[in-house]
């Protein structure tokens, strides 16, 4: 059986078009039918050979990195499962269609029936707990899918979610019935989701945390949970899944700097109280 760091081949069935800045496309194929997700945010990395690169898939990414300079090696975009049906092999990825810019948004724009990709994984980290009281879960479009996926694991049991999109119109694609705040985006990108969720405060009770997005409103977020509420660490799942400015490789290279340093800002606030 093929392993997380064998690349695996997905065919685009379909695509449609869930908000105006989030595009669904269904994959389909054996290797899709193969994959076993534990986790509501599972995802996979999309395969793409950089430009300028003399081989398109399918290709093994082992052997291009031995074959090739670093430059020509694949470029890898991370995409949550939003759902998988592994007797009919279909898989449901969401990307967000964020203008012209970037690999990943504008090769979905572009898909067609018929396309295929390469990819590695799955990986993930988080699902929802069965036995806590309530679930908090925010982000942004990038975010939705894992919240997507987690509502519907969680069914009937008791979730907020905050969901910062382009506007009015971008609202959409999550479960009907779902406690949802639309938070329309106001300045720079996860400014508005912070203003939002600070106002609602901490819940009461046994309370889990997702929380997903652009790097930005990561930082001010955990400080509101960690510094300013001393919420455990443990309930909460944050991360930083894209950054204002830079692409996926960019982000990926600095993020370790980059949460080192917002753990070392909290660690220094919070002696202060
Ligand atoms: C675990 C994980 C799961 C993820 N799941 C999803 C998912 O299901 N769907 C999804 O769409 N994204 C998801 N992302 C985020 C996605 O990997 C990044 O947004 C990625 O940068 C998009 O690649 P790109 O090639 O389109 O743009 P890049 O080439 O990486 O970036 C080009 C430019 O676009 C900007 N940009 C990147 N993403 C966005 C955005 N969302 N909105 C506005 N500008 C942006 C960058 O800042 C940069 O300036 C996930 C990330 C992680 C870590």
């Amino acid at each position: 059986m093929a392993n997380k760091r064998t690349a695996r081949s997905a065919q685009v069935i379909a695509t449609r078009w869930v908000t105006p800045d989030l595009l669904r496309v269904t994959f389909g194929g054996a290797d899709v039918g193969s994959l076993e997700p534990e986790f509501t945010d599972s995802y996979i990395k999309l395969l793409f050979p950089p430009a300028g690169a003399p081989y398109a898939w399918p290709f093994d990414p082992e052997q291009i990195r031995e074959q090739f300079d670093r430059a020509l090696w694949p470029v890898t975009r991370t995409y949550t499962i939003r759902s998988l049906d592994r007797a009919a092999q279909t898989m449901e990825v969401d990307f967000v269609v964020h203008g012209d810019t970037g690999l990943a948004g504008a090769w979905a724009k572009n898909a067609r029936a018929g396309d295929s990709i390469g990819f590695l994984g799955p990986g993930g980290a988080w699902s929802p707990d069965p036995a806590a009281d309530l679930h908090v879960l925010v982000g942004d479009e990038a975010a939705m899918p894992a919240i997507g996926a987690a509502l519907d694991a969680l069914g009937d049991r008791p979730a907020k979610v905050f969901v910062e999109v382009s506007g009015p119109d971008a609202e959409g694609g999550l479960p009907a019935g779902a406690d949802i705040t639309w938070v329309h985006r106001d300045g720079l990108p996860g400014h508005a989701l912070v203003e939002a969720v600070r106002a609602a405060g901490v819940p009461d009770g046994d309370v889990r945390w997702f929380v997903h997005g652009v790097a930005e409103m990561i930082k001010d977020l955990r400080r509101f949970l960690f510094v300013d509420h001393g919420v455990a660490k443990d309930h909460v799942h944050i991360s930083g899944y894209w950054r204002i400015g830079m692409t996926e490789n960019d982000w990926q290279a600095s993020k370790r700097d980059f949460v080192a340093e917002m753990e070392a800002t909290e660690a220094v606030a919070q002696q202060g109280r």
